[in-house]
């Protein structure tokens, strides 16, 4: 038997159901890395158990079976990870194997602080950070400046590496933001605290994912966000600030890049978008408030801060790269049954920059100059969320999804049709 080691990973602005598509995979894994980001993800996860939305802990946490794994790759905010693991208790789901690596990076209380105060500062140019502190932490990673989850049991190289990053932030709170100083004493206590709490979880996850692989068990890597947001290869500077691409699954897991055989990008049967930046399908006025009220689980807004989120049509040019810059080897195609009330269906094929055609996903500066060309697919004017074969989707539902297949040039092997678990067809 080969045992496959699985990268879920987004193909798009993010939002594209990876959380629906991880819960109902797990079921045949044994565990579940998250392996990247922090809680600025919003993972909706509907099962038997309710709606959940993640945004720190892995979609595998409502399998007794699956240990769930926060990578060296990941921004782990320690009060979001209890408050999260303490939520799922209490609303019935058995206690969850969680394990978080001792190398993760840990979101300092001056981080979120630092987000928003810099969001504030940019006022009419803010990038539309979630404000989880998440731009920060990898700027601090990079500037070797960080905190790692092994620091929080010595004390006194806490307190000096807290010391060290704090006297430049510092100088920033009281001289550019006109804010209060923090105190590093008090930061390191609390911190040690955390530590302690956070103890029974931590350990060398890449330990554990060698032995889990050894003894031929089976993985999934659960990416946040999607492609477009990658901070090299995606829609610079409106990205995020760790790689949410397969390649980098890898590294933020800590698993030998040879072993992930399987990437399912998830793309989304229509485009959405939280934040700023340029987005080439969106719809504006009254058609994308429509799309807006009948997209998602509950109308599409942001499973972290509430937003509604920009929406516009499938964009064919955007979704083939953010499939090929990961080397997707699957296309999951989610919220299908979303576009059942259209009679028609616009597909962008192609971008107008400058007046000519083009069908490469340029740079930003082009990006801004593109305008979409549509190709109308027709609707099927239908409830398709009981589906569960591909035969049994309308003539037409099926037509749709094969000619995003021969544009992206990816299989398509699964289709989502509602929120819920169970509302998976395997093509
Ligand atoms: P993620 O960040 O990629 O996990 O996606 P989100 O959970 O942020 O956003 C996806 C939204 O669509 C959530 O509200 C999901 O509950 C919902 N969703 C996922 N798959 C489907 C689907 O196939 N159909 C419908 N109608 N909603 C879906
Ligand atoms: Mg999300």
């Amino acid at each position: 038997m080969t045992v496959t080691v699985t990268a879920i990973v987004g193909a798009n602005w993010g939002d594209e159901g990876k959380g629906k598509v991880t819960d109902y995979l797990a079921a045949q894994a044994d565990v579940v890395v998250r392996f990247q980001g922090g809680a600025n993800a919003g993972h909706t996860v509907i099962n038997d158990y309710g709606k959940f939305a993640l945004h720190l802990l892995p979609s595998g946490v409502f399998y007794p079976h699956v240990t769930n794994v926060l990578g060296p790759g990941v921004a782990l905010d320690i009060d979001v990870f209890l408050r999260e693991r303490d939520e799922l208790i209490r609303r019935g789901v058995p206690e969850p194997a969680l394990r978080i690596s001792s190398r993760a990076q840990v979101v300092i209380p001056f981080h979120p602080l630092l987000d928003s105060y810099e969001e504030e500062r940019r006022g009419q140019g803010a990038f539309g950070s979630t404000r989880r502190g998440i731009a920060p932490i990898y700027a601090d990673k990079a500037a070797k400046v960080g905190v790692q989850v092994a620091d929080l049991s010595d004390e006194r190289r806490l307190c000096d590496r807290l010391a060290a990053s704090l006297a430049a932030k510092n100088v920033l709170f009281e001289r550019l933001y006109g804010k209060p100083r923090m105190d590093v004493e008090e930061l390191t206590a609390g911190l040690v605290e955390a530590g302690k709490q956070i103890r029974p979880y931590v350990c060398d996850t890449v330990e554990l994912l060698y032995k889990t692989l050894d003894d031929g068990r089976a993985v999934l890597l659960e990416g946040q966000l999607g492609a477009l947001r990658d901070p090299d290869h995606g829609i610079y500077p409106y990205t995020t600030s760790s790689s949410p691409l397969a390649g980098f699954a890898s590294v933020g897991a800590g698993i030998p890049p040879y072993r992930i055989t399987r990437i399912v990008a998830v793309a989304k049967a229509y485009s959405t978008c939280v934040g700023a930046g340029p987005f080439v399908t969106e719809l504006s006025g009254a058609e994308g408030d429509e799309l807006r009220e009948r997209g998602g689980s509950d109308g599409e807004y942001g499973a972290t801060t509430g937003r509604p989120r920009r929406v516009g049509w499938f964009d064919a040019v955007a979704t083939q790269y953010g499939c090929r810059v990961q080397g997707a080897t699957d296309v999951a195609l989610s919220l299908l049954d979303v576009l059942g009330y259209l009679d028609e269906i616009p597909v962008c094929v192609a971008y107008e920059v400058y007046g000519e055609r083009t069908d490469r996903f340029p740079e930003p500066p082009l990006l801004d100059r593109a305008t979409p060309v549509y190709e109308r697919w027709p609707g099927w004017r239908c409830d398709i969320s009981n589906v569960r074969t591909y035969e049994a989707l309308p003539l037409n539902a099926q037509a749709y999804v094969r000619r995003i297949e021969e544009l992206v040039g990816v299989p398509i092997t699964l289709i989502s049709v509602g929120p819920g678990r169970k509302q998976t067809i395997v093509r």
